[in-house]
């Protein structure tokens, strides 16, 4: 998915142009490219595979204005979701097929149908979903047989259904309506296979592994749908294929934790440090950076070291990094740091057990 043209190129519109103009656009495209008007054409079906990923997002005023502003890196991610042109693909596929199959030959009037989206769980890490990545997923799925070329048939040896006369639907009367309904003879493909595809055993499909490079955009988060256009399964009777969803899970990472764009991370000091001013050492994404802490911070204080957290998918800049303090008090002293301490007690008039005094010091101390 490296080097994506531009979607107004790849329609050959201008920026301005109106939906009715991008529809035209999109369908003398779909017209000349389409998979059954160039069997084989790997070239054609890549047109058209272009074709309708840019169609599907200019079509949709939402998906088109964050194209308009975040380019590809906008029109890519997760939020987008649902799949298809706005309106669906029978609003443009609808008239397209009417033209390929015009009732001549044997799927004449057959329903041309999208294919079932697919969803693949995908898991990355803490780093990768920060820095992006490309990823090869393998995923199976049935695919056109290429020997029937889907028809699951000989080579000529379909013939036209004669219980719906190749419409792939039958129409009765029922009281004062006529009602049409998918033939039960063909199952609405138009055509009864005389003698089926030994390849495919007369499905028209075969399951078959397929390895994709998937990108993945730096910013996702657990949850993210990535949307690979036309990767999904195949469409009957020639209808589009299905989309492909890339559903996101981020591991976890030992230091840091996550909060949308930002990254949260505790950092221990001594109460020393925190009472008398320090300047510490901090992990971040990008390595150790020096962080000042004044005199007299107090445990929970927060800081933030800005645009080191995940950059924002939807392009809203980056996240920061949040530091919060947490102040550690020793479990053990030696002899000297004690006599500090309790040097610092008596200085600040503080009561408190002490273990080098005598109790009557002590108590003499509270009168004094
Ligand atoms: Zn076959
Ligand atoms: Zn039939």
């Amino acid at each position: 998915m490296a080097n994506k043209r531009d979607y107004y190129e790849i329609l050959n519109v201008e920026k301005t142009a109106s939906a009715d103009e991008l529809k035209k656009a999109y369908r003398k495209l779909a017209l000349k490219y389409h998979p059954d008007r160039n069997a084989g054409n790997k070239g054609a079906e890549d047109k058209f595979k272009e074709a309708n990923e840019a169609y599907s997002v200019l079509s949709d005023a939402q998906k088109r204005s964050q194209y308009d502003q975040f380019g590809h890196a906008g029109a890519q991610q997760g939020g987008f979701g649902g799949g298809g042109p706005a309106g669906g693909f029978s609003d443009v596929f609808g008239d397209i097929f009417e033209e390929f199959f015009g009732g001549q030959g044997p799927q004449g009037g057959s329903r041309a149908q999208r294919g079932n989206d697919l969803r693949y769980n995908l898991s990355v890490s803490f780093e990768e979903a920060l820095l992006g990545k490309e990823e090869k997923i393998k995923l199976r799925r049935p695919e056109q047989c290429s020997t029937c070329d889907g028809t699951g048939a000989k080579a000529g040896a379909t013939k036209r259904c004669v219980t719906c006369n190749g419409a792939g639907q039958v129409r009765f009367q029922q009281g004062f309506f006529t009602v049409s309904r998918t033939c039960s003879a063909c199952r609405g493909a138009g055509a009864i296979i005389a003698d089926p595809c030994k390849k495919c055993k007369g499905q028209g499909y075969i399951e078959r592994e397929k390895t994709l490079s998937v990108r993945i955009p730096p910013g996702v988060d657990s949850g993210t749908r990535l949307r690979v256009n036309g990767e999904g399964e195949i469409g009957p009777n020639g209808g589009p294929a299905g989309d492909l969803y890339v559903v996101l899970s981020v591991g976890d990472h030992p230091e840091f934790a996550r909060d949308g764009d930002h990254i949260l991370y505790e950092a221990s000091i001594s109460f020393v440090k925190a009472a008398l001013g320090a300047t510490i050492e901090v992990p971040t994404i990008k390595g150790e950076t020096p962080l000042k802490i004044p005199a007299g911070t107090q445990d929970g204080r927060i800081f933030r070291l800005k645009g080191l957290g995940f950059p924002s998918i939807r392009g809203y800049g980056i996240g920061d990094q949040v530091v919060k303090i947490r102040l550690t008090i020793p479990t053990k002293l030696s002899g000297e740091e004690r006599e500090a301490l309790e040097k610092y007690a008596k200085a600040s008039g503080e009561a408190v057990h002490s273990e080098s005094g005598t109790i009557l010091e002590k108590v003499k101390h509270l009168f004094d």
